[in-house]
């Protein structure tokens, strides 16, 4: 087994240390092409309604702990231990705040477990197109990820009929509103279609592939169990047990496609949240000083820009649809 995938590893980094040539083919420019238009669509739809693009931080002394078994990137910082974002939702609070309605394109760096090279889902480095949206709950974000991969989905097919023919690809028309599935009714699902699985984990990527391909639409996980995430997701007071928060899950097999929440903001309940899920609140503590102070409740949510360009383009692997892709394992340009 270990040598198969030490096989597989080499076979994927030798094709990868050309990855600078790749760009030069009239398949990557057409990947890249709709990338580019799906990424303006999106940009204006928020701009629309109301959002301000920021820059995003890419290090700070902390960042998102809820990467499920990836590790995060440490470095030495004039003498204190810095980390490169692996999501970027502290600082998100942090503008929205400040400015109501916010998004970044954020790239995320996160040392995948080395399996994850062939899942086709997962890359090192990715970009997250990441928002934030003051006094909103789960519901009205979920509202803005339907309406947001309906305007790249259908701008993507309205403008690049040439290259979505180029590539072979089918691609939809999206309307919204998206079916939503609580946590409890997905395992019931898996359950009917053969799949047993433990309550109260994140769930797993195998199960997540075969309900995109079943389910046939692209539809929301939501109500995942407390300790599924991280501590910022929003536990609903009359439901002690669920947070708000939820997954959107691509249709044809792509699996997930952003992941959400409704946002705990009180500092107490975050100290007893961080304190449950093994973080040390001492080296949060401007995260922490913000929350004290008080900031306004929020919801938001993260999309990935690849797997939105894998999942438009068809593509069976997301390091297509990057430059010089990072994979986990691999050492290449
Ligand atoms: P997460 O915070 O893990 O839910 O990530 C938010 C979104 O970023 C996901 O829904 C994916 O679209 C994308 N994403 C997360 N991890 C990766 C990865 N390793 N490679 C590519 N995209 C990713
Ligand atoms: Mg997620």
């Amino acid at each position: 087994m270990e040598t198969e995938v030490s096989l597989e590893l080499q076979r994927l980094s030798q094709q990868l240390q050309q990855s600078w040539k790749i760009v030069r083919t009239p398949r990557m420019k057409a990947i890249l092409k709709i990338q580019d238009i799906a990424c303006d669509a999106m940009r204006s739809y928020l701009r629309s309604e109301g959002f301000i693009e920021l820059l995003p931080p890419i290090i700070g002394p902390v960042t998102d702990p809820g990467i499920r078994g990836a590790k995060q990137v440490t470095f030495d910082y004039y003498g204190r231990e810095y980390k490169v974002m692996s999501s970027a939702i502290l600082y998100k609070q942090a503008a929205m705040s400040g400015l109501g309605k916010i998004f970044f394109m954020s790239p995320n760096v996160r040392l995948e477990p080395i399996d994850s090279a062939f899942t086709g889902r997962h890359l090192v480095e990715f970009v997250q197109l990441d928002l934030e949206i003051a006094e909103a709950t789960y519901f009205d974000a979920m509202s803005v990820a339907e309406r947001l991969l309906c305007e790249a989905v259908n701008t993507v097919r309205d403008t690049c009929q040439s290259e979505l023919e180029y590539l072979n690809r089918n691609l939809p028309r999206l309307t919204p509103p998206f079916k939503k599935l609580t946590y409890d009714e997905t395992l019931e699902y898996l359950r009917v279609n053969g799949v047993k699985m433990r309550y109260g984990i994140e769930i797993p990527w195998d199960a997540e592939q075969l309900l995109s391909k079943l389910v046939g639409e692209p539809f929301f996980i939501i109500d995942y169990p407390r300790g599924a995430r991280g501590f910022y997701d929003r536990e609903d007071e009359k439901r002690p047990g669920i947070l708000r928060d939820f997954d959107l899950i691509y249709p044809e097999g792509y699996g997930e496609c952003a992941s959400g929440a409704e946002r705990e903001h009180r500092y107490e309940k975050v100290l007893a949240r961080m304190k449950e899920t093994g973080e040390d609140p001492r080296k949060y503590s401007w995260y922490l000083e913000m929350l004290r102070e008080g900031i306004p409740p929020s919801a938001g949510f993260g999309i990935g820009i690849e797997r939105l360009t894998r999942y438009l383009c068809g593509l069976e692997y997301v390091w297509e649809a990057r430059l010089c892709p990072k994979l986990a394992g691999i050492h290449s340009p």
